[in-house]
């Protein structure tokens, strides 16, 4: 048999690559709508970014997302028909502060000086107020978006405020939202974030916020759900490799174990690894440059394993911030049963880059360390130690997003969801809501399947 005969053998209506949220979303719709469908996913499991782990205590690890908040209807209507159980974060009780030279231990509002708040509340409502005039669909066409383009949050933030209190908790946490500095992302790119998320509030805050709620048992299952049904039309261990475009509706993908055909395909990858594709003919200069421009955030997600949440009898709710290093943030990661206690911490940005390169046995030394300063000496001997280093993972190429640095919205952000022929893209870093978290991945999976569907009846 020919090549050509053996790829019109494999002939499907769409081809997705990637079985994260967003292409395991967009296989379903099209599945749902009639088409002939094969997903390609690299990894030996889906999920990409969520990944979930069982564990011997009990209870579970999410590795990557884990939360979910208000406003994110499709992820929390998916966890509903699927009888999945939601849980609170776990707030009750004191956190700790470590921000700034400013140590403490506190309830309620951030123990900072009156002067120090109030630069964070005006800077927030400044920040939401350019936020607001950011269209979703287009943020390069904002009012002033060559102006917001043009800088960095970080540059924006020394100009904005002069209290240091406020530059560091703003740094510390818009940091650990994307896994990279403030002198490294766009402040337009990081005014369409808040915009497609509701507000800066909305992606901080734990009540009322991204940071609310919990799956019983992992969010991978939202993953597995998705992928059940679809049997033999998922293939894992499955890179692809490039895509070929013979044609209006005709197009080849060529992956690891050969070569299929199909009217149109859907890439549901972060735009950094769809530009690890080798693409015949070449993409169109915009959206080629745009795949340069797009970089993975770093992170590391670090959690620990203990026989109950011990910090909770001491009153600590296990929250923290921190601009020490190398943890940014932690959170009370226990199961709602208490049958183990887990902290997790975030390591980001070039903490993260940092800490990578460290041998095992320091990293886990510092990330212990910087538990026992949230919760006391007890965090030092976990039962167990486990590490999510998305900079390690191959078929994310870093965390938890994807985020554009100056310049890329305005030159390039017109390419960042427009089809090339029989090329869809999907994943979230394509949303234009929730843009980055597992909302906007399903909310772009829906949108690539649409646009599909649209060409397959010539819509
Ligand atoms: C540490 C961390 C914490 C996070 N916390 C939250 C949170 O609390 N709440 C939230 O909503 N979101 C969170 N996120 C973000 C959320 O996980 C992502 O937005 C979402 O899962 C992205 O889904 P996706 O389908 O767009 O991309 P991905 O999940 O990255 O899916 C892409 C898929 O494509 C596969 N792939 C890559 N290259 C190829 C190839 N060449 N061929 C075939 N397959 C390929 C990958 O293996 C992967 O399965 C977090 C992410 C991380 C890493």
């Amino acid at each position: 048999m020919s090549i050509q005969e053996s790829e019109d053998r494999a002939r499907v209506d769409a081809i997705v690559i990637g079985a994260g949220l967003s292409g395991l979303t967009a296989a379903r719709r099209c599945v749902d709508a009639g088409l002939s469908v094969v997903v390609l996913e690299a990894r030996s499991r889906v999920g990409g970014r969520v990944w979930s782990q069982p564990l011997e205590e009990g209870g579970w690890l999410d590795l990557g997302g884990q939360w979910i908040g208000p406003g994110q209807t499709r992820v929390a209507t998916l966890a509903e028909r699927l009888g999945l159980e939601t849980f609170p974060t776990h707030t009750a009780g004191e956190s700790r502060l470590d921000l700034a030279g400013h140590r403490a231990r506190f309830a309620g509002d951030l123990p900072l000086a009156p002067a120090d708040l109030a630069a964070i509340a005006e800077t927030m409502a400044a920040f939401d107020a350019m936020a607001g005039n950011i269209p979703p669909e287009a943020a390069h066409d904002a009012p002033r978006a060559h102006a917001w383009d043009g800088q960095t949050v970080e540059t924006w933030l020394r100009r904005q405020t002069r209290s240091e209190a406020a530059r560091a908790y703003l740094r510390v946490t818009i940091a650990s939202m994307i896994g990279a500095s403030t002198s490294e992302l766009s402040l337009l790119h990081m005014l369409f974030y808040a915009r497609a998320a509701g507000g800066l509030a909305a992606l901080i805050d734990i009540d009322g916020g991204a940071q609310q709620t919990r799956i019983v048992g992992g969010t991978q299952q939202l993953a597995a759900a998705l992928a059940d049904g679809l049997g033999d039309r998922l293939r894992l261990d499955t890179p692809a490799r490039a895509i070929e475009v013979r044609g209006p509706g005709d197009v080849t993908v060529h992956a690891a174990d050969g070569s299929r055909r199909a009217a149109g395909v859907v890439v549901a990858v972060p735009p950094a690894l769809a530009g690890r594709l080798a693409y015949d003919p070449p993409l169109p200069p915009a959206r080629d440059l745009l795949t340069q421009r797009y970089p993975m955030g770093a992170v590391i997600k670090v959690q620990a394993v203990y026989p109950t949440p011990f910090w909770r009898e001491a009153g600590l709710n296990g929250l923290s911030l921190s601009d020490r290093g190398p943890v940014v943030g932690t959170f009370d990661n226990s199961p709602p049963d208490e049958s183990c206690g887990v902290l997790m911490g975030f390591v980001e940005g070039h903490e993260a880059l940092r800490a990578t390169a460290w041998p095992a046995d320091r990293r886990r030394t510092a990330v212990l360390d910087a538990f026992a300063g949230v919760v006391g000496d007890g965090a030092a001997r976990p039962l167990r130690y486990v590490e999510a280093d998305w900079t390690r993972e191959r078929w994310s190429g870093g965390g938890p997003v994807g985020y554009a640095p100056p310049g890329t919205w305005t030159g390039y952000g017109a390419a960042v969801r427009a089809p090339v022929g029989p090329i869809h893209w999907a994943g979230t870093e394509t949303a234009t809501v929730w843009n980055g978290y597992m909302e906007g991945a399903l909310q772009a999976g829906e949108r690539a399947a649409d646009e599909l569907l649209a060409g397959a009846s010539g819509g």
